[in-house]
């Protein structure tokens, strides 16, 4: 097991770009019994944790009390105790700025085991999405992380602007931004050239990042009129300057886009990272989950008779996935297809299948019914027997040419498409998009659902294909863009190319 009984993991979970978490945050949060989160981790962060794992929210919601730190601590203590593998999941690192070192002493204190994941932090991040490196041979050989935001318990003298303001390098400050003014007026008191170049970045590697770029005495008003708010990074030394000719942000191809993805969640994540990697604002819409349905006579039978159908049909990945979840629960593996010639609907499912070492004897280019029935024509099937696993409400295209051909067709279902409960931020955020894709009619249909039928205005509607331009059609929307390869990447492919014009 990769997370151990009884042990609780303090795991960094960066600074919001998902693609900046490490391997080993990713491989912890899939194994843990229980997740004890802030509210700083990348959205998506959550996404792999296992369907039975206890996720517990313990940060601070602005303007609402918090989970005490002590009780936090008794938390940890307790589940451990317990003997559950624990992931206490903080932004960024969780010895920067992050109470970590508080919570592994508490731990030892109680004798509990714990270990320590370091995560990238926002000081370093965040300037680094914004062009600007913390080092640089010729500006700074040092960097300093200081906290702009003081406990007032402390009292005036847990800050020495003095020192700050002679420290011959960059400082990057967390927690500094509201008390700017005042942060900038002692530095520039202290001793420190007004004239430095200074710079902010708010949300950094988080979608809709935003930074401005001044110098020590002017940036509080540049923030204040740009309306920079929490979490924001400030910078203060002549690296700022850098960000003009190391910028890199704002040139991938769909920077300052916002594309909706609505797909299974099982499927979201590929798309979206594709998009995502593009430089665009993701919003995932989760509209349908996948509900596996193979603990069903009709799958048992169907899988206990795999060997007596001389073809057997996959409509969709997750329909792959499913059937090889469904076989080998009934102890069979890949060799209960020998007998069989297997048909794909596309080459995304004839992937799924590559993956579990079956090669598919038929796979049409376009990923629809009628181009699979098509490829079908030379596959002999009259008074054969057929089986077509799918999913619960798909058309009846297929097995109705089957029958047509005399084929005996056998149609079981490996899961329902549900619909999600809309998070309500989500679908705000989605009716300010630039692009709204559909990779399957489901999504057309469960998207205008949770909308309410409403489709954002100023958005482009992209299809991945005709069968789902068709189900828009119906619902009273034209796809502005439909892909020409019916999978993910035709469908980014066709997007950035009419994001390019
Ligand atoms: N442990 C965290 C810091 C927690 S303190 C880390 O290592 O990054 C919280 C402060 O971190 C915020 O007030 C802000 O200053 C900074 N911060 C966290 N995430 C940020 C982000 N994505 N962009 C800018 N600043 C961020």
């Amino acid at each position: 097991m990769t997370a151990r009984a009884g042990t609780v993991y303090l795991v960094g979970a960066g600074p919001g770009d998902p693609g900046l978490m490490t391997a080993r945050s990713l491989e912890l949060i899939a194994a843990a019994d229980s997740i004890l989160y802030d509210r700083l981790i990348p959205a998506a962060a959550l996404a792999g944790a296992r369907a039975d794992a206890e996720l517990r929210y313990v940060g601070k919601e602005p303007g609402a009390a918090s989970v005490p730190q002590d009780r936090i601590h008794e938390e940890l203590v307790e589940r451990a105790r317990n003997g559950l593998s624990v992931v206490r999941l903080k932004g960024g690192d969780p010895f920067v700025f992050g109470r970590g070192g508080e919570e592994a002493e508490a731990l030892r204190a109680a004798g509990v085991e714990f270990e320590v994941v370091p995560g990238v932090t926002a000081g370093i991040a965040a300037p680094a999405y914004a062009g600007i490196p913390v080092t640089h041979r010729d500006d700074a050989s040092a960097v300093a992380f200081v906290t702009g935001h003081e406990d007032p318990a402390k009292g005036e003298a847990a800050i020495d602007w003095e020192a700050l303001a002679r420290f011959p390098g960059t400082l990057v400050m967390y927690m500094g931004v509201r008390n700017l003014p005042e942060i900038a007026r002692r530095l520039i008191a202290a001793g420190r050239d007004p004239d430095e170049p200074a710079a902010a970045v708010e949300r950094g590697t988080m979608g809709g990042q935003r930074q401005v770029s001044a110098t020590l005495a002017s940036l509080a008003e540049a923030a204040a009129e740009a309306g920079l708010a929490p979490p924001s990074i400030l910078l203060f030394g002549p690296v700022a300057a850098r960000r003009d000719s190391i910028a890199w942000l704002e040139r991938r191809p769909l920077h300052g886009r916002r594309v909706v993805v609505t797909r299974a969640r099982a499927q979201a994540s590929g798309l979206a990272s594709a998009l995502t990697a593009l430089g665009a604002d993701v919003v995932e819409l989760p509209a349908i989950r996948i509900e596996p349905r193979i603990d069903t006579a009709e799958v048992r039978e169907a899988i206990e008779a795999l060997h007596t159908y001389a073809l057997v049909c996959l409509t969709s990945p997750n329909g792959v996935r499913l059937l090889f979840d469904a076989m080998a629960a009934a102890g069979r593996d890949a060799r209960a297809l020998s007998q069989a010639q297997v048909a794909a609907i596309g080459p995304g499912t004839a992937a799924a299948l590559r993956e579990r070492g079956v090669i598919a004897d038929v796979v049409p280019e376009r990923s629809v019914a009628e181009a699979l029935v098509a490829a079908l024509e030379p596959v002999p099937v009259h008074g054969r027997p057929v089986l077509v696993a799918r999913a619960a409400e798909a058309r009846s295209v297929l097995p109705d040419a089957l029958r047509d051909r005399g084929a005996q067709v056998d149609v079981v279902a490996l899961y329902e498409t549900v619909r999600e409960d809309p998070d309500p931020a989500a679908v705000e955020a989605a009716m300010a998009a630039d692009y709204v894709t559909f990779t399957s009619s489901s999504t057309v249909r469960n998207f205008l659902e949770v909308t309410g039928g409403r489709m954002p205005d100023a958005a482009r509607i992209v299809a991945i294909g005709p069968v789902t331009a068709s189900t828009l059609r119906e619902s009273g929307f034209a796809a502005d863009v439909e892909a020409d390869r019916h999978d993910p990447e035709g469908l980014v492919e066709a997007l950035l190319a009419d994001a390019r014009g």
